[in-house]
């Protein structure tokens, strides 16, 4: 998507050979109108999916899951990281290890919200070792719904997150796939259109 690329380029800072910030339009400020182009690209490739709940977690996964939901017009559940006073009951859990804070979090979603009727997109900002979305795909799991497929904001290509959900036969569409943050950010269509 070359509108996500273009900010990436202009406005993403490369802290190490592994971690990418994009404070400025997606982690911390949002850019509503990037967010509204990512809804419609998400909605387009799953459109004939007939998804009827798309799935994220907290927190930034809820404005691009909203978005998508909103072209898809269907309702978004985020997926919490913490406990909630008020959401005690009947919840759907999964194990998320964070190798970048090097712990171990409790993911829930009510299950309320997701039944096995459902077909489900998830969303997320970014794919790295992919714990966030396989936490997702265990909640999806747990509600003997089906996974549509999994859509991400960022991939970053060089990390396990991409082949492991894809060996798992999961549909995976990535807006921006990053194969390098060495020497500056390489996309991976850059690396292939160079090749032919
Ligand atoms: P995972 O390793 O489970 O695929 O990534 C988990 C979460 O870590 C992502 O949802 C994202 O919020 C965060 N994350 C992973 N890599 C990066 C990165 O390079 N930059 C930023 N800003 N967040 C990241």
């Amino acid at each position: 998507m070359k509108q996500l690329k273009d900010k990436i380029r202009t406005e993403g800072k490369v802290l190490s050979s592994q971690v990418l910030k994009v404070d400025s339009f997606l982690n911390h400020q949002i850019d509503p109108v990037l967010m509204v182009e990512i809804g419609k690209e998400f909605a387009r490739k799953f459109k004939d999916e007939n998804i009827t709940k798309v799935l994220t977690i907290e927190s930034s996964g809820i404005a691009p899951g909203l978005m998508a939901a909103l072209e898809l017009e269907v309702p978004v559940i985020f997926a919490r990281k913490r406990k909630s006073l008020t959401l005690v009951n009947d919840l759907l859990t999964a194990e998320v290890h964070s190798f970048t804070k090097n712990e171990t979090n409790e993911i829930s979603v009510s299950n309320q919200f997701l039944q096995k009727e459902d077909k489900v997109l998830i969303i997320d900002d970014f794919l790295a070792n992919g714990q966030a979305a396989l936490g997702l795909v265990n909640i999806v799991k747990a509600a003997g719904a089906e996974i549509a497929g999994v859509g991400i904001v960022i991939e970053k290509s060089f990390q396990d997150g991409g082949r492991l959900l894809r060996e798992q036969g999961f549909r995976i569409e990535s807006l921006a796939r990053i194969v390098s943050l060495e020497d500056g950010i390489t996309f991976l269509d850059e690396v292939e259109a160079s090749q032919t």
